[in-house]
């Protein structure tokens, strides 16, 4: 595209006193490579000039030559038409408890909320995201969140020493399974560790509650007190597993911290529950569900915000990222008070307006089949006119 007519046309770099434009820069940095050795070994950084004042520019010297990065925390603080912008910190913000390395590394100095740790290996993992022509299965999703927990480090330890996802269950592979089952019993009778799957179940226990994963026949232990809690503070998970609201379309994901007991079986110390569709994306309930499941069989491009929170009231349900500008979906459920939906509306559209996106919104009471999403790109044809 010729750069004239790119939206970033005016946005700059300064480096080594040279003022680049920063999506050549950004997309071509060979081309730069004498001054961004030189910056390297004198400041360390270039500056951007999309914001005031500038933001640093890490410059990462690979084999294959240099490329520029926005610094480690602020590709928010971008402007949204600066190539340097990173729409995923946009909608999922890195949480305040993890710094990150210039490599990328999540690093975690003390213990993580479980719903933080669930939703950085999530956005990571790219779970949130879906494009056109992706497929994806819990195997796949398996490898992802391994290799994302390779990445992450909790309390001085990589995550994917302590994280135990089951794998797909395979009569051929069960010597196998059961020796990494057996790794991982052993590595929490000291330390901690943490068991990640999709729910099957939970049973009610006289003491309490066993939950049960799919793939894995092993149950984990939930006493009254913190099943109280996950009742509050993983309000919908719980119910759907505890058969209050269950629908077919909803699974839970369970991400929990575990310890085993003498006795030789597990018990849950803390634990996140979050929905997700048929298809992993996380999604607030039933209507987002719906939402998400139409933007996949329509063939749409879409970012899940995830907030790193419990509540994401203030987050579209999903980000249409194949219109121009990129498009927030929002719902407006049944029966909603139109002076609180109006409320909502304008908070919506302040939120999109930072964002430099657009807005629409979803009535589900009147149309309660599916959005009528706003076109997407002539698939096959050139998208430029
Ligand atoms: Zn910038």
């Amino acid at each position: 595209m010729d750069n004239s007519t790119s939206p970033s046309a005016g946005m700059h770099i300064l480096l080594n006193g040279r003022r680049i434009d920063a999506r050549a820069a950004r997309e071509r940095p060979m081309e730069f490579r004498v001054d961004l050795a030189a910056v390297r070994a004198t400041h360390g950084h270039a500056l951007c000039e999309c914001s005031a004042p500038s933001l640093k520019l890490v410059i990462r010297q690979l084999e294959r030559g240099p490329i520029l990065a926005a610094w480690p925390t602020t590709a928010a603080l971008h402007h949204p038409l600066c190539p340097f912008f990173h729409e995923l910190e946009a909608y999922s913000p890195t949480p305040a408890g993890i710094a990150e390395t210039p490599e990328g590394r999540a690093v975690a100095p003390t213990r993580l909320p479980p719903w933080e740790l669930l939703h950085l290996l999530w956005s990571r993992s790219a779970l949130n995201q879906w494009r056109l022509g992706w497929t994806r299965d819990w195997s796949r999703a398996r490898g992802w969140l391994l290799a994302t927990a390779k990445h992450v480090s909790v309390e001085g330890a990589s995550l994917d020493s302590m994280l135990y996802i089951p794998p797909r269950f395979s009569r051929p592979r069960r010597r196998e399974i059961d020796a990494q089952w057996q790794a991982f019993m052993a590595h929490i009778g000291t330390r901690q560790g943490y068991v990640l799957g999709i729910a099957r179940g939970v049973t009610r226990m006289p003491w309490g509650w066993r939950a049960h994963l799919r793939h894995h026949s092993a149950g984990f232990d939930i006493a009254d007190d913190l099943a109280a809690s996950l009742a509050s503070s993983s309000r919908r998970g719980w119910s759907q597993l505890v058969g209050e609201k269950q629908d077919p379309d909803l699974r839970v994901i369970v991400l929990a911290g575990v310890n085993s007991t003498q006795e030789g079986g597990i018990i849950v110390r803390e634990a996140a529950l979050m929905l997700v569709s048929h298809d992993l994306v996380p999604v607030a309930g039933r209507w987002e569900a719906t939402a998400v499941q139409m933007a996949i069989e329509s063939g749409r491009d879409f970012t899940r915000p995830l907030g790193f929170a419990q509540e994401q009231v203030d987050l579209p349900a999903l980000v249409l990222k194949d219109t121009v500008p990129q498009c927030e979906i929002y719902v407006r459920k049944p029966g909603t008070n139109p002076t609180v939906h109006s409320r909502r509306l304008s908070d919506w559209e302040h939120g999109a307006h930072f964002r430099a996106a657009a807005v629409h919104v979803w009535d589900a009471g009147s149309h309660p089949r599916g959005p009528a999403l706003p076109p997407g790109p002539a698939r096959g044809e050139s998208q430029s006119r």
